[in-house]
């Protein structure tokens, strides 16, 4: 998607450990208007898929997919990062290791919010290693929810997640992949 690559490629920073800052449009202050075309590039693209639920992960996942769902007109459930005392019967859990934090938590979904009459799109802002994406997959399948694809802001396709999930016939559109970083120059390529 254009505009969000010319977007990265003017305000991205790069950072040591392939780590790519967006803070002043996506992760800290966020331009609505980047936000909502995303949203319509989405619902472009999974158009016809009969999504009626949008599920993502705290914390940076949620605005990016409330702006998401207001055009697709359907609820977004977060999976809440838990202490262990929440762990139970009401609901599902997955151990999801965070990329950038670099530690272990348990996210969860409380069961009354996921069945299976969801047929579910997810959205995060990165895909880097594809951890988090596997920790919602667990959830949809405890659920018994149909994943009908997965929306991503930024994926970095050198770490091969992405390409590993379309391999296995899961639909990933992100709107810009990162076949490439500079940290010297500060520069990013992208995959045509
Ligand atoms: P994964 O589980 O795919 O390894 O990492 C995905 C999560 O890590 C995303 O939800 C995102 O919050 C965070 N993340 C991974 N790589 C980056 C990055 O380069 N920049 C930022 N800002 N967040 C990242």
């Amino acid at each position: 998607m254009e505009i969000l690559e010319k977007r990265i490629a003017a305000d991205g920073e790069v950072y040591p450990g392939n780590i790519l800052k967006v803070n002043s449009f996506l992760n800290h202050q966020m331009d609505i208007g980047l936000l909502q075309e995303m949203g319509r590039e989405w619902k472009r693209r999974f158009e016809g898929a009969g999504i009626n639920k949008i599920l993502t992960i705290e914390a940076s996942g949620i605005g990016i997919a409330c702006i998401a769902a207001a055009e697709f007109g359907c609820p977004v459930v977060f999976a809440k990062k838990s202490k262990s005392l929440n762990l139970g019967k009401d609901v599902y859990t997955a151990r999801v290791e965070s990329f950038t934090h670099k530690n272990v938590s348990d996210v969860i979904v409380d069961r009354r919010f996921l069945g299976p009459d969801d047929r579910v799109l997810i959205i995060d802002d990165f895909l880097a290693n594809g951890k988090a994406l596997e920790g919602l997959m667990e959830i949809l399948q405890q659920a018994g929810a149909t994943l009908c694809g997965v929306g991503i802001a930024i994926e970095k396709g050198f770490q091969g997640a992405g390409d590993r999930f379309r391999a296995q016939g899961i639909r990933v559109e992100s709107l810009a992949i990162v076949d490439a970083m500079d940290g010297e120059r500060g520069t990013v390529t992208f995959r045509k």
